[in-house]
């Protein structure tokens, strides 16, 4: 009897532990990325593209990631930890970028990810950074004009995207060929087992500096408004990126760097939740 009793409170301290270790465990992953802790790991880690020439992309010459959305971090290390060079980029792909937000690998998305009211529900959003629109890339001397012309034919494009699900809308008679990520959308266009890749006019404006036997086609025939993502929940680094964002608008550095990967001036404003599409 008593040695049962004595079972029985081992069980219970047994099961409390368990229950302490993880509900800390996934409050740690959240207090992750809170400023004081980002500020105490003296590292930003960011999740951002490799694959995406512009935007994020690990340059094969000497491995560096560069990009667009890969300087507007380093600016943001430097207004959190006051050096450039105190940001850790991650790899995210469309498919993989919120399971790895929400796993605590990475404090935020820097990733051509379009703000939707779909995705609102599983992550919170910075203001909008940069505005795409979905359009088409097809060979030079592709018959392909328009979203209109793609029925029975074979289309590419990321796993995870708004592209992917914009397609099966607005052309469904097209055949749609999910691939891991953009680079092998790319290829598959390349080695002609696709006709064409569709995905944001901004990723696929890199893919044509970088192939200039492709084109852009078709127009914009969505809106991409990009923001960068945080945990669900985590409105103190959301704040802290929309201060960032304001910051350097003003100041002209957006202007610097949007110049810089673009060759052109940015739009007169930055858009608002306002263009978000109710898909
Ligand atoms: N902006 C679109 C999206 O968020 C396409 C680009 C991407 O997949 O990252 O899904």
């Amino acid at each position: 009897m008593r040695f049962n009793k004595w079972v029985v409170s081992l069980l219970l301290i047994m099961m409390v532990m368990v229950i302490t270790a993880c509900t800390s465990n996934s409050e740690n992953s959240t207090d992750g990325s809170s400023i004081e802790n980002i500020k105490k790991r003296g590292k930003l880690v960011a999740g951002v593209k490799f694959d995406t020439y512009l935007f994020g992309y690990k340059d094969p010459a000497d491995q560096q990631i560069k990009g667009f959305e890969v300087d507007l971090m380093k600016a943001f290390a430097k207004k959190l930890l006051g050096d450039e060079n105190k940001v850790e980029f991650k790899e995210v792909t469309s498919k993989t970028r919120i399971k790895l937000l929400d796993a605590g690998d990475i404090d935020l998305i820097a990733a051509t990810m379009t703000v939707s009211e779909e995705r609102k529900k599983q992550v919170d959003f910075s203001n909008i950074y940069f505005l795409a629109g979905q359009s088409l890339l097809v060979k030079n001397d592709s018959t392909i004009q328009s979203i209109k012309d793609l029925k029975g034919r074979k289309v590419s494009t990321s796993k995870g995207s708004t592209s992917a699900k914009n397609m099966k809308k607005m052309a469904p008679e097209a055949i749609l060929e999910e691939y891991e990520n953009y680079a092998d959308s790319l290829t598959a266009l390349k080695s002609g087992k696709v006709e064409a890749v569709t995905t944001d006019d901004s990723i696929l404006m890199g893919m044509q500096q970088q192939n200039p036997d492709l084109k852009l086609v078709g127009g914009q025939f969505t809106k991409e408004p990009y923001g960068i993502a945080v945990k669900k929940g985590n409105s103190e680094l959301q704040k802290e990126l929309n201060a960032f964002i304001k910051e350097i608008w003003d100041n002209g550095q957006y202007a610097t760097l949007y110049k810089k990967w673009f060759k052109k001036e940015p739009a007169k404003e930055l858009p608002t939740d306002s263009v978000l599409q109710t898909n």
